[in-house]
């Protein structure tokens, strides 16, 4: 009979958050005569493909602040705790030891010098083969299995293998075609852990048809612009709100500021089925409809001559600001009451038809996940399987746009890493 092969620490999936949990677990053990068997399974034949579209092939590793109103999910004190553990500036630390120069944009977002993705992967993957830590592709785990001196893990193709640490950083379900299929979770719940049920999250956003502007993103495709989008709650509060760049697409909205309050609108339709939260529009610099109106009054007592679509051009490129100003083109001081305040509710509050988001497959990132309850933050230990260790996306926690999920990824994983590596000693 042949003896299944033995690791002192698996690692179940080679993302962000698998390959720093390896870099960290390997230095961790290094101590001389404590060197340990480490491999990273992973189900895609050639790992990392997220870390290489990311950031528009750019991998934005971080950013110049990072708080945990960053993100959403989970408690915001095991972020803190997480975050403080291995915080922005560890990472940029981290990445010059591992040669990798990054630069800072105006946006707050630290990229790679040489703006591609592979310099990051390559010096990972480099880190980790200097380390004697193996990557192991086409590895598809199909079950794990606490046992008395670790774990039994099963893969589809081959003997199962065992470890005496486990670390899952399985990701969650965007971007499925890079083997993030959500698998992982599904293992996790089988063994007792509560998952926080699963939403897209950083995905665009479709729009239905329906009369007057909001009806007419057809027209604005291709169209980006400063906007506000806010979602608000049954009593007009804004619930959630972000300011930035959008863009009109063919099917709707996309565009950092729509990615950011994705999940936002797809956690509500969660908690509400069958309804459709409208999502506002609105001019940054316009937060209500009587705000709208004030500077509408003063531009037509400015300027009464001008038409309302050259006003609204003030505001907003001239595509949108045809279409707000719709039928009433007229001069704009001659725009009856009525008229004037239903555009300067447009202009701070239109109500945007979202029917829909484009799904896992074009989200950046996954709301919901292992409950934050379940795990000890400080080791990233699970409470519920001791000498399991979680990290990444697969967590419940998601950020917005800006390097805050590669962040997450490099945090949990130093954690859980570090962790798994005492635990193995
Ligand atoms: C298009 C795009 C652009 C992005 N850009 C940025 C950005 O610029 N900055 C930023 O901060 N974030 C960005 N993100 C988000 C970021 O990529 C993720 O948050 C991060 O990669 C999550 O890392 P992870 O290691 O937890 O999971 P993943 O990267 O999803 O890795 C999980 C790994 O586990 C493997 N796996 C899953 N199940 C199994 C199984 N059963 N057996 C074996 N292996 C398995 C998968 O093959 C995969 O390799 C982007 C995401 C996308 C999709």
């Amino acid at each position: 009979m042949s003896h299944a092969e033995q690791l002192d620490i698996a690692i179940v999936g080679a993302g962000a958050a698998g390959l720093a949990a390896g870099i960290f677990a390997a230095e961790a053990a290094r101590a001389p005569g404590a060197r340990r068997r480490i491999a990273i399974l992973d189900g895609a034949r050639k790992p990392g493909a997220k870390i290489l579209v990311s950031g528009g092939g750019r991998c934005n590793v971080t950013n110049v602040e990072v708080t945990p109103e960053d993100y959403n999910g989970g408690s915001k004190t095991v972020i803190r705790n997480v975050l403080r553990a291995f915080d922005h500036r560890r990472t940029l630390a981290w990445m010059k030891d591992l040669g990798v120069e990054l630069k800072l944009e105006e946006t707050g977002k630290y990229f790679p010098v040489s703006d591609n993705a592979h310099t990051v992967l390559r010096a990972l993957f480099d880190r980790l083969a200097q380390l004697g830590v193996e990557v192991r592709p086409s590895c598809r785990v199909t079950a794990i299995r606490p046992e008395e001196q670790g774990f039994r893990i099963d893969v589809a193709e081959g003997p199962s293998i065992l470890a005496r640490t486990l670390i899952m950083a399985t990701g969650g379900l965007a971007l499925p075609k890079s083997g993030s299929d959500g698998a992982g979770l599904v293992m996790l719940e089988r063994l007792g852990h509560r998952i926080v049920p699963t939403t897209p999250a950083l995905v665009p956003l479709l729009l239905g048809e329906t009369a007057g502007p909001a009806g007419a993103y057809g027209e604005l495709s291709g169209l980006t612009l400063d906007a506000r989008l806010r979602l608000a709650d049954a009593k007009g509060r804004a619930e959630a709100e972000y300011e930035g760049s959008l863009l009109f697409t063919h099917f709707g909205l996309s565009g950092p500021t729509a990615l950011n309050i994705s999940r936002h609108w797809l956690r509500r339709r969660l908690e509400s089925p069958g309804e459709r939260p409208p999502l506002l529009f609105g001019h940054p610099k316009l937060s209500t409809p009587q705000i709208a109106d004030e500077w509408l009054r003063k531009a037509a007592a400015g300027n009464p001559r001008r038409h309302l679509a050259g006003t609204l051009h003030q505001l907003f490129p001239e595509r949108l600001a045809r279409v707000l100003a719709g039928d009433s083109d007229g001069p704009v001081g001659q725009l009856p009451r009525d008229r004037r305040l239903a555009v300067a509710q447009s202009l701070a509050a239109l109500a945007l038809n979202v029917t829909g988001d484009r799904g896992y497959t074009f989200a950046e990132t996954t709301a919901g996940g292992v409950d934050l309850g379940d795990i000890d933050y400080a080791s990233m230990e699970s409470r519920r399987v001791p000498g399991l260790f979680l990290c990444g996306e697969l967590l419940d926690v998601d950020g917005r746009i800006g390097g805050f999920n590669f962040q997450w990824a490099w945090a949990t994983g130093y954690l859980a890493g570090r962790a798994a590596a005492r635990r193995a000693a």
